[in-house]
């Protein structure tokens, strides 16, 4: 049974809890094919939950998730929903790639290495081909003469293009940013929201990213959403979220971004 509607994501009723703390509580949110979506709000607000929840890295406490229009965390065996096996979630989770805010590359691989891991070990690619497409995206992030340097060796801008580029090498459909520019000394922030930027203006990846740039969500977003205890309180297109804002908790989140 699939979910008919034309969200490559969504979020039905969904309660994330740690110990006794309600994370997520009753979360209903979609993401459309091809659209890029931007969370904000204010710490500790469940925002990185709900990306690491569609990486399959935290599970639910109830709740419904599709992902391209099958269940993430259960799936159908002769029409009877049982709970999704390892074989399950490896094949929900190709359909995403994620950046983190600290980079998480491996520290004692080279970028090029970095990057073809995953496609020789996860989609069976032959190592040259793994490295041809390494290639292809480290150009595409503007690093195409770095393949054989180690993480330690580059800026932290740089570690994050790589970042990025591992994470399309994969192919994925969806591509998940969580403060992909948090962790960066100011004058390197540009050069990844440039790189992020024109991914969005290759319209067919739907991107969810977390950030606290204002302006740069303005700028790439169809819609922003302002995350506050666990649910989004309000939500619409930038332009209207960020300037005219209907709900006290978002007007008071964003005094301290003027
Ligand atoms: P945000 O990204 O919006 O800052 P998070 O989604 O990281 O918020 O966290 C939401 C809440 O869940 C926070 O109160 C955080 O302390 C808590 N939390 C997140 N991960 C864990 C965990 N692994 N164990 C316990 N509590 C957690
Ligand atoms: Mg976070």
């Amino acid at each position: 049974m699939n979910d008919d509607s034309n969200a490559i994501i969504r979020f039905e009723k969904v309660v994330k809890r740690f110990g006794d703390a309600t994370v997520l509580d009753g979360l209903d949110f979609e993401v459309h094919k091809g659209e890029k979506v931007t969370i904000i709000g204010p710490s500790g607000s469940g925002k990185s939950t709900v990306l690491r929840i569609l990486m399959t890295l935290e599970d639910i406490d109830s709740g419904l998730i599709y992902v391209a229009g099958k269940p993430l965390w259960h799936q159908y065996r002769n029409d009877k929903q049982v709970p999704a096996d390892e074989a399950h979630l490896r094949e929900m989770r190709k359909e995403m790639g994620m950046v983190f805010q600290q980079f998480n590359l491996f520290p004692h691989m080279t970028v090029r290495r970095n990057i073809t891991e995953a496609p020789v070990h996860v989609l069976g690619l032959s190592r040259k081909q793994a490295s041809v497409r390494a290639q292809e995206y480290l150009e595409l992030v503007g690093l195409a003469d770095q393949a054989d340097k180690f993480p330690s060796q580059l800026s932290g801008g740089q570690q994050q293009r790589v970042a990025i580029a591992r994470a399309l090498a994969m192919h994925p459909n969806i591509m998940l940013f969580d403060e992909p520019t948090s962790a960066l000394d100011p004058e390197l922030v540009g050069e990844v929201l440039n790189v992020i930027q024109r991914l969005s203006e290759e319209h067919d990846l739907t991107m969810l990213l977390v950030t606290h740039e204002m302006q740069f969500a303005k700028q790439i977003s169809d819609r922003v959403c302002f995350f506050d205890q666990g649910n989004i309180v309000e939500q619409g297109p930038p332009e209207q979220l960020l300037t005219e804002p209907q709900q006290e908790r978002t007007r008071e989140f964003l005094k301290g971004f003027l």
